[in-house]
């Protein structure tokens, strides 16, 4: 546990006092030791894509929260801990006796084995097949049972992610799932810690406004968009309901992929699509899609979300995952918009100097590495320093590995990345 005594802003290099020790600015250490793992969730920074904005043409500040970077990889860490520390307080939660199970994308049963493997409890996770390789072998390195389930079946068909769960639920003793499409904890985890630490690292910044002008999030259970937003609108305008309908004290945006129903509140067609972790073929209980809590929506397509994953890590360095280059693409392509507001956010906002538009990276791209989507992007084409290098070096063994490596993408929009 870290302690309350306040830190020193520089310490000297080493600890014996030496009058020629170099000092070392502490202003961005951690304080004191994490008692668990379950201590650093959460805690994330706030980084500005200047590169990003610069390739996009636009005058506003982007500013992404790397949720990434918290502990078990996901912002899903936070509704775990949550979920799993208030079951524990209600008695919901038996250490060395309760089996949590819970149907997921991954993130969240990433953050349910952390929690379970700390607290006493065994951990069955039940996701469907799309979910990736890394997500599965991650939750059984913590010790996590996994089932996956077929892609195509509804979410209330039999042999669903979700029915599965709840099959085994019924029939395990002492089973219980913590569930957040309808935990409370969910939401709540964002409004208590993702939106309090982007609202401290806005005020605690150099930029010369100290507010959050615009916040992007994918949607999945709608949990992070629902949390951040009330969090926003309560720091933002207070009570004032119609200074925040008006969009001028905070605009949130929900981001969601071609294929799902949640942007038009349950309307239209249900498709596959490959991002992992955003859409859903129904209205989860903690979302709501049409609350004023939601400004705006916009739908995403899998090409550019992967191409604007890859601008992340070449341009600024942010090994993302898939759906927040969800994000990252749908702010981009929303703040250039130039057709009237909402349809487009360019004169408003993107055209804007000194507006804040913040753009929350879900989990990273450490959950994706087998997938062809980054292989590909990743390795395909060369570059003019490849090139030189190939002039220098001559043939070599080593170019057999490239042989091996995924074929390039034929789409025109991925052949634009
Ligand atoms: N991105 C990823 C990678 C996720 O795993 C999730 C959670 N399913 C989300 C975005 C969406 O978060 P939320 O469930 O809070 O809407």
């Amino acid at each position: 546990m870290p302690s309350d005594s306040s830190s020193p802003a520089s310490l000297p290099l080493a600890n014996l006092s030496m009058s020629s020790s170099p000092t070392v600015d502490t202003t961005n250490f951690s304080r004191g030791v994490l008692s668990d793992a379950l201590e650093g969730v959460g805690h994330t920074p706030l980084v500005q894509l200047s590169t990003l904005a610069k390739d996009q043409g636009l005058a506003c500040n982007l500013i992404a929260k790397v949720d990434f970077l918290s502990v078990g990889g996901s912002t899903k860490d936070r509704i775990a801990k949550a979920m799993v520390l208030q079951a524990e307080k209600d008695g919901v939660l038996i250490p060395g006796k309760s089996v949590v199970i819970e149907p997921t994308s991954g993130n969240t049963g990433i953050g349910l084995a952390m929690a379970c493997t700390l607290r006493g409890y065994q951990c069955i996770i039940t996701m469907p097949v799309k979910m990736s390789l890394e997500k599965e072998a991650t939750l059984r390195s913590m010790g996590a049972e996994v089932i996956r389930t077929p892609n195509e079946k509804a979410w209330n068909e039999v042999g669903s992610h979700i029915e599965v769960a709840e099959r085994l639920c019924a029939a395990i003793p002492h089973a219980v799932i913590l569930n957040q499409y309808t935990n409370r904890q969910n939401p709540l985890a964002h409004y208590l810690t993702t939106w309090p630490e982007i609202n401290y690292s806005i005020q605690t910044s150099d930029l010369p406004r100290k507010t959050v002008d615009v916040f992007f999030a994918g949607a999945g259970t709608g949990g992070t968009i629902m949390g951040v937003s009330r969090g926003m609108k309560e720091a933002q305008t207070g009570t004032d309901d119609a200074a925040w309908n008006s969009g001028d004290h905070g605009f949130v945006v929900g981001v969601d992929p071609v294929g799902s129903i949640l942007a038009q509140n349950g309307e239209g067609d249900i498709s596959g699509y490959e991002v992992e972790g955003i859409g859903y073929d129904f209205i989860p209980e903690v979302l709501n899609p049409i609350s004023p809590q939601i400004h705006h929506w916009v739908k995403s397509t899998d090409a550019i979300s992967f191409e604007y994953a890859r601008k992340a890590h070449k341009l600024e360095g942010l090994l993302v995952g898939g759906s927040s280059g969800s994000a990252l693409s749908s702010a981009c392509v929303w703040l250039k918009d130039t057709r009237p507001f909402p349809l487009g956010g360019y004169e408003r906002f993107g055209s804007k100097k000194d507006v804040n538009v913040v753009i929350l990276l879900a989990d990273g791209v450490r959950n994706y590495l087998s997938k062809e989507w980054f292989l590909q992007r990743s390795t395909w084409g060369k570059s003019d320093l490849a090139t030189q290098i190939g002039e220098i070096l001559g043939p070599r063994d080593g170019e057999k590995v490239e042989k091996a490596l995924p074929s390039p993408p034929d789409s025109d929009a991925e052949k634009a990345v």
